[in-house]
């Protein structure tokens, strides 16, 4: 029999994920704090509930996808938390992008209720969401790995086993500490080619087929030209993430000076209103000057 899934949280992410979940044709329950944000999942076949416990309470499989730390702890643990519902035995996926502290906090509390915690973020963003493409970077046990691979590989192309609980978490902090820094400095840089007088679309082919080419380069770069900033990714995420990077390079002795300065840029970005749009709309706000 399939796995009854509950996905607790629809953002950008999590409605990408849920669809791939459905069309796996796997039994789901949604719960998203802004419960329109169901509709679409519930038109194709979502069970949606109005609360995180209800939702996770006939589910052998609980996926958390929020947007921070707080988050989290309001969807698992606050009143009608998913962790007031779960069945003993379930297995819990944290899929948001979350500091390690909190994992640990988190699996700790899992274990009480007799469930084991999965920390799993991932790599990709909405397209890759949409298109079951992500990339899950895995902290935890090996049994309950093996047994969230079904429901995870409906919405990934790579599972990567990283370790015991917290290094999927680590991982991907490290991974969005080296992302941001970039965004930053793509920003500036291209603030810079604009005020130069250099042809814009000669200057980011240079960069674009150069040394400094990366995905990430060539994704941002075309959107900051063609000030395109449909959400993939919200600005104001990244600033959290390079918060939670400082902070977790600082207990490994590492000081994270780029990322200082990258999530200065973001909150600059965020004070003048860029929060809610893409990430490549930092830009914009040094732009204006
Ligand atoms: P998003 O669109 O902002 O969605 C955030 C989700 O968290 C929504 O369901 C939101 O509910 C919920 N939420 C926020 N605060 C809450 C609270 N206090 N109580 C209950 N629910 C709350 O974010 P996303 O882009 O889907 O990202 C989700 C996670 O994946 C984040 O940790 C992000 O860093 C990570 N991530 C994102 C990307 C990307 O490219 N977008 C890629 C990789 C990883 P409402 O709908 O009610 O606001």
């Amino acid at each position: 029999m399939s796995d009854h899934v509950a996905l607790l949280g629809l953002g950008t992410m999590g409605s990408g994920m849920g669809a791939n979940l459905l069309k796996a044709g796997l039994p789901l329950t949604v719960y998203n704090r802004t419960s329109a944000k169901a509709e679409a999942l519930a038109s194709t076949g979502a069970q949606v509930t109005q609360t995180p416990a209800e939702a996770a309470k006939d589910a052998s499989i609980v996926i958390g996808m929020l947007a921070d730390d707080a988050a989290s702890r309001e969807v698992w643990t606050g009143c009608n938390g998913a962790l007031e519902g779960v069945k003993q035995g379930a297995i819990l996926i944290e899929a948001s992008t979350a500091s390690p502290s909190w994992i640990a906090e988190l699996a700790a509390l899992a274990a009480q209720r007799g469930t084991e915690l999965l920390d799993a973020p991932v790599t990709g963003s909405r397209a890759q969401a949409a298109a079951g493409q992500l990339t899950f970077l895995v902290g935890g046990s090996e049994q309950a790995l093996a047994a969230a691979t079904p429901v995870l590989k409906a919405m990934s192309k790579e599972i990567v086993h990283l370790g015991p609980q917290g290094s999927g978490a680590k991982m991907k902090l490290i991974n969005n500490f080296l992302c941001g820094v970039q965004v930053a400095s793509l920003a500036e840089g291209l603030t810079w080619i604009e005020r130069s007088g250099l042809d814009v679309h000669k200057a980011l082919a240079i960069l674009n087929a150069g040394a400094p080419a990366s995905p990430l380069l060539a994704a941002i770069s075309d959107r900051m030209v063609n000030r395109n900033y449909q959400v993939n990714f919200l600005l104001k995420l990244m600033a959290k993430d390079m918060l939670y990077a400082e902070r977790e390079a600082e207990t490994c002795d590492v000081d994270l000076k780029t990322a200082e300065v990258a999530r200065g840029i973001f909150e600059e970005a965020i004070a003048k209103g860029y929060g809610e749009r893409d990430i490549a709309s930092v830009i914009e706000s040094l732009r204006a000057g």
